[in-house]
């Protein structure tokens, strides 16, 4: 009996495989089979759709949640030896202890030495058990897919205290801040680990500066899909609307927020890049 395989929409197969492909800039795309001649329909074979190159190179998968084979790991456990504080890149001076990193706002936000364009994305972040404030002032931090400048510049997934937290919903985790809220609440209680799985489409521009294609966005939070190829509308903005500005390759930032609740942790972060 033949197996007949439905066909899947590409944002769609993007979120099932948290694979490299994306509808923008670097279009996955399948050779035409060499057999593939034309045939008439009611001489085909099988093998006239079937083919061996390229072949998918072989990428060792890691364990509940650890990096694969091909990833480069951005925090270990052990040191920040990755990341920059983003006011003056100097060494980060954040705490670690016990294998996690903890936001230490009184020098600011970190961003990653690397430059990157593309990429599928895991971070593990905890809000800490005891946390205090309501709304936005309540285990705030983000994680800047594309950090463009200083202070808030770039692409917030926000990060929040969302379990039983109300806020305006395009603000809560899982969120693009201010321009997609998430697609379900997937947020687990005050005290237990958090894990976003992104896979970051940057924007392209035009010579003249114009916008080619916008930034993609696809994530997971605790395995649950809330954000599904969303097209951002440019960087995310505390105030007024967003638009974009030309820009290459970029760091992501972890974002140290003002708020006087008692700051957040991350743990294994590892990047696979896809360009
Ligand atoms: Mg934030």
């Amino acid at each position: 009996m033949r197996t007949r395989f439905s066909t899947l929409s590409l944002p769609g197969l993007c979120a099932l495989a948290l694979a490299g492909c994306s509808a923008g800039p670097a279009p996955q795309s399948a050779p035409a089979p060499a057999t593939a001649a034309a045939r008439p329909a009611q001489q085909a074979r099988p093998e006239d759709t079937e083919f061996y190159t390229p072949v998918p190179p072989i990428v060792t998968p890691g364990t509940n949640g650890s990096a694969p084979s091909d990833a480069v790991v951005l925090f270990n456990g052990s040191d920040l030896g990755e990341w920059v504080l983003m006011k003056d890149k100097s060494p980060a001076t954040w705490p670690v202890a016990d294998g996690v990193m903890t936001v230490n706002k009184a020098v600011g936000g970190i961003e990653t030495k690397r430059q990157f364009t593309d990429y599928q994305l895991h971070i593990e972040w905890r809000i800490p058990e005891g946390i205090t404030g309501t709304g936005q002032a309540r285990g705030n931090s983000g994680v800047f897919l594309a950090s463009t400048g200083n202070g808030d510049a770039g692409y917030e997934l926000q990060v929040l205290d969302s379990y039983e937290n109300k806020t305006y919903t395009n603000g809560q985790a899982g969120s693009i801040y201010k321009q997609s809220p998430p697609l379900a609440n997937a947020m687990r209680k005050p005290g237990e680990w958090q894990v976003y799985d992104v896979i970051w489409t940057a924007p392209r521009f035009n010579a003249d500066g114009s916008l080619k294609t916008p930034a993609y966005v696809t994530a997971l939070h605790n395995g649950v899909l809330v954000q599904n190829h969303f097209a951002l509308r440019g960087p995310t903005q505390y105030i007024g609307q967003p638009h974009y500005t030309p820009h290459g390759p970029a760091p992501i930032k972890l974002q140290s927020h003002g708020d006087p609740s008692p700051p957040i942790s991350f743990r294994n972060i590892w990047i696979r890049t896809l360009n």
